[in-house]
Order: structure tokens, then sequence, then C-alpha cells
């Protein structure tokens, strides 16, 4: 590997282009992907950066492994502000782009500035090239990258937006060729901002591999781990991510209309084994995945991807629709108009609740799905009601001044898991980087509720302070090496380190690696302090801390945070929540 990180560097406003290289050192405290992104977001904005100016960069990172035949391993970052929360914003995708970078020589890819008209930026090995996109304003994802396709060959990477980016609306999502979505936080709308339609990497060298036989015999174990868990290898293959929907509602936290309430007994109507039986007509995955977690759907001869797990509850029983054709329908026209399907549905089970309490006017009510599929046009087109939901629940509910019935934190819609059954998630949402998030939290769905790697119990508050710091230093140097969470299930620490020492010839172990994930978690903290957001944002939504569940295994618990958050802050050595000068120099961090 060379001793060198080489950032493809890319004014818009300007049109000049630069080659940037950063050292391996410094690479190495960051692993890659997240967490080199973040470092560099932190060099090139400050506290005053806008989200949506100019000045803030679309940083495409590609890891350690990415491109080099890694299961699940074959993902990019993209680190950015987020135009939702304010916060620092990292999403994580498959797709051929980060592939197709480390191929073209590039392992990043750095675009600043904005674009004077609509435009493709396209990635090549000699560097870049930006080209006008007139003729694709307004246009659909699937348009764009069937256009694109024709055009460039179909083993490029894509990067789009839809409709949805081009109008800015806050939670625009950003679709790769796949239609694997850079979904949360509104990347989109920054891509938007800048007036890029689309990014076409193509690449035509090959990946570096320090040691092939090394990488050979950690691959045939890794293989045969994920060959051999349950959830990786049949539960996931058979039925997708939607297989949480029976999972969640036994446990008790599959919430329905705004986390109202939560489901009870099993739900035959909206099922992931519902799904696959009448609606499923193929699989899909992400490039070099063989667990291959999405599925390709199909209502009344139309096919699409998805929807998952998280868009199923959210434009679903989050609404309180059941019938899952309209969710599909809804589902896939997010992907098209290149929204963040979790935060529509956040927003719009805002706007029902809001005016079923007469708080606010709005044509939506709980349970009606054609003004769903109507009101997501509107967004994605920001006309009529449409605009002011455009900028999320938090917005929409504080100019009705009624905070309380926005369901995220800081900014950031809630996915579909209510934590006042599930302790430590809740605690994650509270402490996410990017807002109410159950993966940069920390997913401790998987011990709460899967038992991966143990069972915890959800209504226990002690020792979740520590579980959500090891849980989110795991992810953060999963989305650094920019690997799959779901593989993380099967594969521990030693076998991504030893993954990364054969492919990089960085000698890392596993607590090695562990470490670079709290140096991470800690650079993110700092970011986002610098950026004004306060520990005090470290919160939930009221309704999760003083309304106890009414119905379901869970019955009765709100979420006690104070004392999972003082315990957390003591194990992250955050006095007050924010790393002091001794964490600061512990970790390598200004
Ligand atoms: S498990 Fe699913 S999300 Fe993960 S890499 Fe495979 S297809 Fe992509």
């Amino acid at each position: 590997m060379s001793p060198h990180w080489r950032a493809l560097d890319i004014d818009l406003s300007t049109g000049r282009i630069f080659n940037t290289e950063f050292p391996e050192s410094r690479v190495r405290l960051f692993l890659g992907g997240r967490g080199l992104g973040a470092a560099i977001l932190r060099d090139l904005t400050g506290p005053g950066t806008e989200p949506l100016g100019s000045d803030t960069p679309l940083i495409f990172a590609t890891g350690p492994l990415t491109g080099a035949g890694v299961p699940s391993g074959d993902r990019f970052s993209l680190s950015t502000l987020s135009p939702l929360t304010g916060t620092v914003l990292d999403t994580n995708s498959g797709g051929r782009l980060g592939r197709s970078l480390k191929r073209a020589g590039w392992d990043l890819l750095i675009i600043r500035g904005a674009a004077q008209s609509l435009s493709i930026l396209k990635v090549d090995n000699s560097g870049g090239e930006l080209l006008p996109a007139g003729e694709m304003r307004g246009e659909r994802v699937s348009t764009v990258l069937g256009k694109l396709g024709r055009t460039y060959g179909k083993s490029c990477g894509m990067a789009v937006i839809g409709p949805a980016g081009e109008r800015v609306v806050r939670y625009a999502s950003i679709m790769t060729e796949r239609m694997r979505a850079m979904g949360r936080g509104g990347a989109g709308a920054v891509m938007g901002s800048k007036n890029l339609k689309a990014i076409v990497v193509m690449g035509s060298g090959e990946v570096k591999v320090h040691d092939r036989g090394r990488l050979k015999v950690v691959l045939e174990e890794s293989n045969r781990w994920l060959r051999a868990h349950p959830v990786t290898s049949k539960a996931l293959p058979a039925l997708g991510t939607p297989m949480l929907v029976n999972i969640c509602t036994r446990a008790g936290i599959f919430p329905m209309a705004n986390f109202r309430r939560v489901a009870v007994g099993e739900s035959k109507a909206y099922s992931g084994e519902l799904l696959a039986r009448e609606f499923t007509v193929g699989r899909s995955g992400c490039t070099g995945c063989y667990i291959r977690c999405g599925r390709i759907t199909e209502v009344d001869g139309v096919r699409g991807e998805g929807p998952e797990y998280e868009s199923l509850w959210a434009l679903g029983p989050n609404l309180d629709i059941t019938d899952l054709k309209a969710i599909i329908r809804a589902a896939h026209l997010c992907n098209e108009l290149g929204l963040d399907t979790i935060s529509t549905g956040g927003t719009l089970s805002c706007a029902m609740e809001l005016g079923s309490l007469d708080i606010r006017r709005s044509s939506l009510n709980f349970g009606d799905s054609e003004a769903v599929l109507k009101a997501i046009g509107l967004i994605a087109a920001r006309e009529g009601e449409g605009d002011e939901l455009a900028e999320g629940s938090r917005t929409l509910s504080r100019k009705a001044g009624a905070e309380e019935y926005s369901m995220q934190v800081k900014g950031l819609e809630l996915p579909g898991y209510d934590p006042r059954g599930v302790q430590g998630q809740g605690l994650a949402y509270a402490t996410s980087s990017r807002g109410g998030c159950h993966l940069r939290g920390g997913y401790l769905i998987a011990r709460e509720v899967l038992g991966i790697p143990k069972k915890v119990s959800g209504r226990e508050v002690l020792g979740k302070g520590g579980h959500v710091a090891r849980a989110q230093d795991f992810g953060a140097v999963a989305d650094s090496l920019s690997s799959c969470r779901f593989a993380t299930f099967a594969l521990t620490q030693e076998y991504w380190s030893r993954m990364v020492s054969a492919v990089t010839g960085w000698e890392m172990s596993g607590e090695d690696m562990m470490r670079a994930g709290e140096r991470i978690i800690n650079l993110e903290r700092i970011l986002n302090v610098e950026r004004g957001i306060e520990p005090e944002q470290d919160t939930l939504p009221r309704r999760f801390l003083s309304e106890p569940l009414g119905e379901g295994a869970c019955a009765g618990e709100v979420v006690r945070l104070d004392d999972m958050l003082e315990e957390y802050y003591a194990r992250r050595g955050w006095p007050g929540g924010v790393p002091d000068r001794e964490k600061r120099e512990e970790l390598g961090l200004s």
C-alpha cells in the first residue's frame, strides 16, 4: 500500500482540481472512511460553516478494505455537515463508487464550492471533469441512473440525487447505481446545493493488496463464520431486514402512529414473511456482499428496491398504515425522488399527530395512504404543504409551538424501535453523533433484542453506558474500514484487524482498532461541540421520558436516561459530556 492516501480535490466554483495526499500515519489514526472523513471535515470547516453554504465539502472516503474482496467490505463513506441537524454527518453506502475510486487510483474524493449550473462530475484515473446536466433537471433517480449507465457503461460507480436533492429538501438522500441510499441527515441536499446532479466514477486499475496469501487465509475463516451465523446466513438472506418486524413486535418495541403506542401480537399484514411471500421477486445487495439483504419487490407490475425494515416501519405502521402494497409504493417513491424514508415518515407522522390534536392544520391523517403518496411528491417538489414538511419534523413542530410531538434527537427523526423497552437504544439515540440514529448510536438492538454478541436485558439500565460506548466504538471501526454492520454480527474486531493487516501491511490488533474507534467518536463529539451542539441536546423526546408504554411486553416502562448518561459520560471520560484535555491528549486529538 502507498505511504500516502491520494485525494482528488475539486472546487466546483472555480473548476480547479488538486491532487492532495494524506500521510499514511494520519490515515492509520482514523482508519479511513468515516474516521478520516471526520478528520478532514474538521480541517475544512469551522464553527460557522453553514451546511448548505458552498464552503461545506462533500468528502467521499474509501476504507482500507474497499475493493480488496473482503466480505460486505466494499462500501464507502460520505462525510459532510447535516442541513437537518447542523451536526457532523457521515453516511455509509454500498455501491461501486468506492471500488471504482480505488481502481482509478483515488482513496478520497473531496468536492467543494458550487457549480454555476446543474452538472455531472465524471472521475477517472486521470482526474475529474464537470459536464452539463441541465437536461436531467427534475428527473427521477432510476431515469438518471439509466442514462448514465448507457453513456458511461454499467460497471462505473454512480451517486445521484433526485428532485428532492435539487430542491434542497433537508432530508434528501443520495442514491447509488444499486439503489442503495446515503439516506440519513440530508447529504442529498448538500449535493443539490452544489448544483451537482450526479457523480460517475470509472476506474481501470487494480486495488493493491499487501499480502494476498494472508488475506486468503483470513477470508476463508471469515466466510465460514458468516455462513455459520444464523442472522448472516439465514435470516437476512431469506427475509432481509424486515425479519425484524415480528421480532420487535414480540419484544414490545415496534412503534405505531408516531410512537403513541406499540404493536401487540404478531403482525400478519405487514411482516417480513408476507413481504417475502407476496411481493419479493428477487434479492439485491451491495457490491461484494454474500448476505445480500436487499429486496426487489413488485406491486401491480412496478418493480423497485425495498422496503427494508426502517422504511417499512416509517412509511407504514408509524403512519398507522398496515397495507403492505401502499407501504411498498411509498418506499419506491421515496427512492425515486431521493428522500430519506425514515425522516420522511417521521415528519409525516409528526404532522399527522399535530393535525389530530388540532395544533396545526394539515391534510394528513393517520392511516390515509393516498394522502401520504401525494405528500411525498409535494415534499420532493417543495410545493404547498410539502415546502414546510421539507424542513423536517423539528422545524415543523417548533413552528406550531409543540416540539414534543416531533420524535427526533438533535433534529434527526428516530427509526423504528421504541426506546422505552430497549433502554440502551434510548441512550444510543441520545448520544449518537448525527442525532437520532440507531446505527451511529451503536445499534443496541443487536444486544438487547437479537442477543448479539450476547443478550442483555432491554429493561435494565445498569451497565448500558459501557455497552453503548463499546458498540459505538466498534461501529465507528466498521464504518471507517467501510465494511457493513451486519457482517460485524458474525466477525469480531480480531478478524477485521487481520484483514486490515493483510490488505495494508499495518500491524494492528483488534484493541488497536477499537482505540481508533474511540478516537473517531471523540473527534465527532469535539466537532459537534465546536459547532454549538451542546451535551444538553443528549436527550430524547418528552414522550419517552415521562409517558409509560401502555401495553405489550414492556408496558409501564419509560426511558431512565439520566442514570445511563451519567454512567456513559464517566465511561467515556467526558466530564459534563465533553472530552477534556486529558482525554484529547490520550487520543492524540487537539
Ligand atoms: S448485508 Fe446488506 S447492507 Fe450489508 S453489505 Fe450486504 S447487502 Fe449491503
